[in-house]
């Protein structure tokens, strides 16, 4: 399937929460979850008082997340498939390979103000993975890999400012960051209590077991 390259902010509307696809302005006021919460199109208000069947919630649970990664539906798929074929919980294993994403460790170190930039930047080859030149935003990174801005692309004023944002955000606990040396490390994989964001896992998984 496509990518869908739409409004970002209807999908942060269609999913009912704040997906934070635009960097920056998904901070401001100018946020159009904040302004317009409901579900875009002309029906949309009276969408809030429909009642959601269980397949449609578990349906919703799946698009929101894989929207929120900005993951192909071919790629959701394979890694539920891996999630259910290891062994620990299948939903926070599912929750894990997405958090293990480099685009994503790219964003949550704070190189990047959306994982869309972020992609865009492991896509352009903008950063080394133990000393190696990695191009793959689906790469997945393990405990103890060193993610580095390669020298090149250090002068950029867009990603030291992003960095600057982050330092004053903060990163998650399962993540180093040496914003000095444009340096992170992963020191273990992320727990279940680590992984912020509200999701209910264990719909996705039901939807795909279904
Ligand atoms: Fe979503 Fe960000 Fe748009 Fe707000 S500004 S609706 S969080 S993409």
């Amino acid at each position: 399937m496509a990518r869908y390259t739409g409004a970002r902010c209807r999908l942060c509307r269609r999913e009912g929460v704040k997906l934070f696809l635009k960097g920056e302005r998904c901070y401001t006021d100018k946020c159009a979850f904040e302004r317009r919460s409901y579900p875009p199109g002309q029906h949309g208000p009276q969408q809030l008082r429909v009642k959601q069947s269980d397949y449609g919630i578990r349906l919703r649970e799946k698009q929101k997340v894989k929207r929120m990664y900005g993951i192909s539906e071919k790629q959701m798929r394979k890694y539920y498939e891996i999630a259910t074929n290891t062994p620990g919980q299948s939903g926070h294993n599912l929750l894990q390979l997405l958090e293990r994403r480099l685009d994503n460790v790219v964003y949550r170190l704070g190189f990047a103000s959306s994982r869309a930039q972020a992609r865009q930047m492991v896509n352009h080859g903008c950063f080394t993975v133990n000393g190696k030149k990695v191009n793959l935003p689906s790469y997945l990174i393990k405990p103890g890999d060193i993610i580095e801005l390669r020298e090149k692309y250090r002068n950029n004023t867009q990603i030291q400012e992003n960095l600057e944002t982050v330092i004053r955000r903060g990163i998650p606990s399962w993540l180093e960051l040496e914003a000095e040396n444009f340096r992170g490390r992963v020191k273990s994989l992320p727990t279940r209590e680590e992984i912020t964001m509200p999701i209910k896992e264990s719909y996705i998984i039901e939807f795909y077991s279904r």
